[in-house]
């Protein structure tokens, strides 16, 4: 990019990007799509997923339009946001516990109804939680005995750890558990509210009793 090009403020996160695991096919179809449509700039973003920046609104629309992304986000508000996750057992030494499986289980998760705001999700294979779990609004962390879940966390302005829920949870349990707790937010929170606001306001006790958590 020459220095007298001028800068678009325009971006477009690559939609399906499992959790920032990529194969050569995808990287090639990546390369395809930044050579065809000259991207000045691709930034990896903190939720595992490229963004493509800098091209003209009109290019930036026919993009969006080829990946299939509509002009508003959130895109299903009954579904959540993003997952973002860690290689886990599969390919990292310290791993607890595999992710690809659960992170395709809650992507896939429908719920009852829209979301009162968006929910991101961080899934940790070990109790070095590379993925903030403690921060996203659904955390979960691979410990020796199962799955810890947390809820309510966030990395905004207004920082938040999130509660803990339950632990020692099989993927089945915890799984349950999520669309449970979402479930809940969905039926109790006002819309726009963002977990971690309610969370302050209704608490992890009320949360625990509603739901018949021990
Ligand atoms: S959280 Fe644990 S398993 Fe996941 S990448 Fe970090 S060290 Fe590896």
């Amino acid at each position: 990019m020459s220095k007298d090009q001028k800068i678009y403020k325009t971006f477009c996160p690559m939609p399906k990007m499992n959790s920032g695991m990529l194969t050569l096919e995808d990287l090639e179809q990546i390369t395809e799509i930044v050579r065809r449509y000259e991207v000045p700039m691709i930034k990896v973003t903190g939720a595992q997923r490229l963004s493509y920046h800098g091209i003209t609104p009109e290019k930036m629309a026919a993009l969006k339009k080829e990946l299939h992304i509509p002009e508003t986000l959130p895109h299903k508000r009954n579904k959540v946001h993003y997952v973002q996750a860690c290689p886990g057992k599969t390919w990292c030494k310290w791993g607890t516990k595999t992710t690809e499986e659960m992170t395709k289980a809650i992507e896939n998760l429908e719920l009852d109804g829209p979301l009162p705001n968006k929910v991101k999700v961080g899934i940790s294979g070990c109790q070095l939680c590379c993925c903030e779990s403690w921060m996203r609004d659904i955390g979960l962390l691979a410990e020796k005995r199962g799955w810890r879940l947390t809820f309510g966390g966030n990395a905004g302005n207004r920082a938040r750890i999130g509660d803990l829920v339950a632990r020692g949870l099989s993927d089945d349990e915890a799984l349950e558990l999520i669309k449970k707790v979402l479930n809940y937010y969905i039926s109790k929170a006002q819309f726009t509210t963002r977990s971690a606001r309610f969370m302050e306001r209704f608490g992890i006790e009320t949360l625990k009793k509603d739901l018949g958590i021990a």
